[in-house]
């Protein structure tokens, strides 16, 4: 399809989103409302929904879940197996939200919403469709089952204290769309991992989003013919010649720098001045790895890999010992538009651990990435806004009752 056309198209689908989320009427009050319908909001209205609870979700694009497809390369991965609270960069906040059966809780939730997955390697787990809109659609269809209210094309603006309750101002996104105000006994706030200015006054601090999961721009040997290159590699991050951390798996290499899991994994520790070494052979030692080597070490690394580094060094026992030990030196984060995950947003220490509730604002929740929770790639921030959500929708739909 031409650009233009596909633009049309796409022009032509919001539109039809827009029309649909208009005939969506909201009521004036909800027990519990929920600001943003990604991962964690849709899960969280689904659980208070289910606990009894009147819930309405104003999200802010044309529909709901649509942060969910772009996930896993648009399969979505959803959850790992191999999850573990220090893995994150708050370790104690989230071992305490989700408790002993995080793994179980997700499983059950989405079997009960009729989706299972299946486990790949490194414990990575995808819909057995490997579609991200498989995912998408049944929590939409059960959020509606349950009988959540979801409106789209609504961005929340502001929330307020209103009694014992809040109230929640946002304006349609529609042309000549309104501002308007729902009031809630609750609120929760999904959000995400952007800047958002809804709780302004609420007396809550936020750090400021950085991006993470991303490639880092880096100085190193600059042989543009590597650019699109991948491989395999132990990746030691170096500071002030200490090892911060280390990673193995894989590496792309590009013309700015370093991409790849690996290095998005690191680009959450990285920082400008930082080294990253790589061995591209690992497991097989310097001697071992030449003699293996007779005129090219083409055997062991990508053919043009080998070449670049032979050609770089003029030797092969050169190009070996480079490639045991390729340092590049960080310059930063780059390509932060495409980060996974943000880093930032409502510090923990305000909120119980337990309830996911502010613990000076009663009533208002939070949960998924609008909290400062971030995790490594491999489901886990996935993991993270579903167990999140469900503990502050379980939460809200208690408290709204109280
Ligand atoms: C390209 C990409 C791929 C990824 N792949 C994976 C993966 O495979 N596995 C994994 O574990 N993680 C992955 N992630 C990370 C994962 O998507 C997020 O951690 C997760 O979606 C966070 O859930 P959330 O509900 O907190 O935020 P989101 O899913 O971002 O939802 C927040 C919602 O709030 C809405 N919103 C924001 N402000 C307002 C407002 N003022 N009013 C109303 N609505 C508002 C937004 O439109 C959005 O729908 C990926 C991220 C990206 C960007």
């Amino acid at each position: 399809m031409a650009r233009k056309e596909r633009k049309a198209s796409r022009g032509r689908l919001r539109t039809a989103q827009l029309q649909d989320a208009r005939q969506v009427t909201l009521p004036s009050s909800a027990d519990v409302c929920i600001i943003g319908g990604g991962a964690a909001g849709l899960t969280a209205a689904i659980t208070a929904a289910q606990r009894g609870a009147s819930v309405a979700v104003l999200e802010c694009a044309p529909i709901c879940g649509r942060t969910i497809l772009a996930t896993g390369n648009g399969r979505c991965n959803l959850v790992n197996t191999k999850l573990d609270p220090s893995l994150y960069n708050d370790p104690r906040f989230v071992a305490d939200a989700t408790g002993n059966s995080w793994l179980d809780d997700v499983r059950t939730f989405f079997f009960e919403s009729g989706l299972v997955w299946e486990e790949e390697s490194e414990g990575r787990c995808y819909p057995l469709s490997r579609q991200a809109a498989s995912v998408r659609n049944v929590l939409i269809a059960r959020a509606r089952r349950t009988g959540a209210l979801l409106a789209p094309a609504r961005t929340t603006h502001k929330v307020k204290r209103d009694g014992k309750g809040f109230a929640v101002t946002f304006a349609e996104e529609w042309q000549g769309g309104e501002q308007a105000t729902l009031r809630a006994a609750c609120v929760v706030v999904a959000t995400g991992g952007g800047v958002s200015s809804t709780c302004e006054g609420m007396g809550l601090i936020s750090t400021p989003f950085e991006p993470m999961l991303c490639p880092l721009a880096c100085e190193g040997l600059g042989l543009s013919e590597l650019d699109g290159r991948r491989a395999q590699a132990q990746i030691a991050l170096m500071r002030n010649g200490r090892k911060v951390t280390d990673q193995r798996g894989e590496v792309l290499f590009r013309a700015y720098g370093l991409s790849g899991i690996a290095v998005f994994n690191l680009s959450r520790f990285a920082q400008p001045g930082d080294n990253l070494v790589l061995d591209l052979l690992p497991g097989i030692d310097y001697r071992k790895a030449l003699s293996l080597s007779e005129h090219t070490p083409d055997g062991l690394l990508d053919p043009v890999v080998a070449q670049a580094l032979t050609n770089a060094t003029g030797s092969v026992a050169d190009a070996v010992s480079m490639a045991k030990n390729l340092r590049y030196s960080v310059l930063g984060a780059t390509e932060i538009e495409r980060a996974q995950v943000r880093r930032g947003g409502l510090q923990t220490k305000q909120f119980d651990s337990a309830t996911l509730e502010a613990t000076v604002t009663p009533g208002l929740f939070a949960c998924g990435e609008a909290l400062d929770v971030d995790g490594p790639c491999g489901g886990y921030n996935l993991a993270w806004a579903w167990k999140s959500g469900m503990v502050a929708g379980a939460s809200a739909a208690e408290r709204s009752r109280a």
